[in-house]
């Protein structure tokens, strides 16, 4: 039997819906900051990308573009302003930044409460720990298709192929606090395939096209690819599509599966970010001593 195709732009479009009633309900609306330091085309049109979406959901962006030769003190300088800027619900740093910074030692000044990519080592921390925190968009996204097609997690054998920051390690851990038994496959994992083949939930997360085939892939797994590669011929997955949909019980396709679920996550978690600094506001203002 085939596998039920994951419609990705459709589960994004219905949080992103959701996200806009959120927004509409709220006091004032939430506002994203996002940070361009230069003038990269790429990093210019993702930024462009994510202030529609914002607008769309009546989130308010804010844009800040600092020149390609702001030093690090001056972009500091505007994170430590943003941090402050009540306004100001989420940060977002777009990356990578001009070789002479360095993106992750500014990424790190971004306050945990308005860190809506979830890539701060707090926030890492926090999900490490299963506290509650602003979660990674790409691999939340990943959860979010799983359980809105009712996988069930707890229980379950997931693997993950990768183990970027990014993705593979912060999805291992979403997994693992959802009860999974978590295998975090990577390039020296002694036996790829028969590790994958172990999984109900298989997820790629590697960079190398069509790299899992049917051989890797129990039968009525559920697959998701996050892999995107840029072929001559157009896009390609790491899950090699047509030899696995005859074998998996759930598959996302690429393009349409993970993809759209990034920049709805970042929504979300804009939305999540403003809720708790109003929750932490009122209590600031019933308490104002803090004791
Ligand atoms: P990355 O930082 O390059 O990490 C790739 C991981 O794959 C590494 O852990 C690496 O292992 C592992 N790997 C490489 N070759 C392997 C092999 N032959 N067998 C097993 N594991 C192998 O990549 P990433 O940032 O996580 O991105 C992964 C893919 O997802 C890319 O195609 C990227 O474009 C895509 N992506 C999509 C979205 C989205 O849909 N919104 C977001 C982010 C990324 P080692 O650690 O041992 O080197």
């Amino acid at each position: 039997m085939s596998a039920t195709i994951v419609d990705g732009k459709a589960i994004a479009a219905a949080v992103r819906a959701e996200v806009a009633r959120d927004v509409a309900a709220m006091d004032r609306p939430p506002g994203l900051a996002t940070i361009l330091v230069g003038d990269d085309p790429a990093s210019g049109i993702y930024v462009a990308n994510k202030q529609k979406a914002c607008r769309e959901a009546g989130i308010e962006p804010i844009d800040h573009r600092p020149p390609a030769g702001a030093t690090h003190a001056e972009v500091a300088s505007l994170i430590a302003e943003l941090n402050a800027d009540p306004a100001v619900s989420g940060i977002l740093l777009q990356l990578p930044v001009p070789p002479h910074l360095d993106g992750p030692a500014l990424t790190a000044l971004i306050d945990p409460a308005k860190d809506v990519d979830g890539l701060t080592p707090l926030s890492a921390g926090l999900l490490a720990q299963g506290r509650p925190g602003l979660r990674p968009c790409t691999p939340n996204g990943v959860l979010e298709l799983l359980d809105r097609h009712g996988v069930e997690l707890q229980g379950a054998e997931a693997v993950v192929v990768g183990r970027s920051i990014l993705v593979g390690k912060p999805l291992a851990q979403l997994l693992l606090e959802r009860n999974a038994t978590v295998t975090l496959a990577h390039s020296r994992t002694a036996d790829l395939q028969a590790t994958c083949a172990r999984a109900d939930v298989l997820v790629a997360a590697v960079g190398v096209p069509r790299l899992l085939g049917a051989g890797h892939v129990k039968p009525g797994a559920a697959v998701i690819d996050v892999g995107m590669n840029r072929l001559e011929d157009g896009l390609a997955g790491d899950v090699d599509f047509h030899a696995v949909v005859e074998r998996a019980g759930l598959l996302t396709p690429v393009p349409g599966g993970v993809g759209p679920m990034t920049i709805a996550m970042l929504l979300r978690n804009t939305v999540l970010a403003a809720r708790a600094s109003s929750v932490d506001a009122t209590e600031r203002s019933e308490n104002p001593t803090g004791r």
